[in-house]
């Protein structure tokens, strides 16, 4: 009898296929493929990178897991807003410091946008400006003023400011109250602070007014409460900085509403 060539290689073939696979997996019906799991999104793989670089509170990652998607929709337009203009963003605390020139190029005068003022020459960016404007008419309509009590600070001055304290306080002490030259949020010019420049103002009327709405018009409390051996400084009841209202929902949403971590978030989203 002849021997078809072709019928011994599939043969062998089978046998060889049979011999590779278990005796269970032999008699057991093959089970259907599973469906190929979806590819990561790079962009959570990155967001994961940037929380592992910082240290981010576990807390706050089970937050982020849960609601990847959300968080992506949240970060996109501060991601826009990040590439646009990235000094809004920049870290100023006892770690970082600003260039000595940095000088914002579009400071407005604050006053002419009708925003009450402790001084003439208060001025802030002009996205910053135009939202507390909005916001101190918003309070207007419910009775509670306003009043712009300390706002863009050049690095010489805050030289100065920060040698009063010294003066006042000695350095340690004056290191948790003030920041030295380039370590001040001021200098960005998206920073104000609201009268009085005290705790007093958390229970008074503007004060409670401002916790309760500055998220909307795109502004955050730096220096909060209890945050201390985070932020390096006492808590700023008064002290509000403007990130645009993306950053101030996203902050609050997916942050912990600590403005420290969305600036460290950010900062290491640009490196990782
Ligand atoms: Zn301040």
């Amino acid at each position: 009898m002849s021997l078809n060539p072709l019928r011994l290689a599939v043969a062998l073939l089978a046998l060889s296929t049979l011999a590779s696979c278990g005796p269970a997996a032999a008699q057991k019906p093959a089970a259907p493929a599973p469906a190929a799991a979806p590819a990561p999104d790079p962009r959570l793989e990155r967001a994961r990178a940037a929380m592992d670089s910082i240290g981010f509170p576990m807390e706050l990652r089970d937050g982020f897991e849960s609601e990847s998607a959300r968080f992506l929709a949240l970060l996109e337009p501060v991601l826009a807003d990040l590439a646009s203009d990235p000094m809004r963003f920049a870290r100023a605390d006892k770690l970082v410091a600003l260039p000595e020139d940095y000088e914002a190029a579009d400071l407005a005068l604050l006053k002419p946008l009708g925003v009450a003022v402790s001084r003439d020459d208060h001025r802030l960016r002009a996205g910053a400006a135009a939202a507390l404007a909005a916001m101190s008419k918003a309070a207007a309509t419910e009775g509670v003023t306003l009043v712009a009590a300390s706002t863009y600070r050049s690095y010489a001055y805050q030289e100065t400011v920060y040698a009063r304290w010294v003066g006042e306080l000695g350095q340690e002490r004056a290191d948790r109250v003030s920041a030295r030259p380039g370590r001040s949020q001021h200098q960005l010019g998206t920073v104000l602070d609201f009268d009085p420049i005290d705790n007093a103002f958390a229970g008074s009327k503007p004060g409670l007014w401002v916790a309760a709405n500055a998220a909307r018009f795109g502004f955050s409390l730096s220096y909060p409460r209890g945050l201390e051996d985070l932020t390096g400084y006492d808590w700023e009841s008064w002290h509000w900085r403007w990130l645009g209202l993306p950053a101030a929902t996203l902050q609050r949403e997916f942050f912990g509403d600590v403005q420290h971590w969305l600036i460290l978030f950010l900062e290491a989203w640009t490196r990782v």
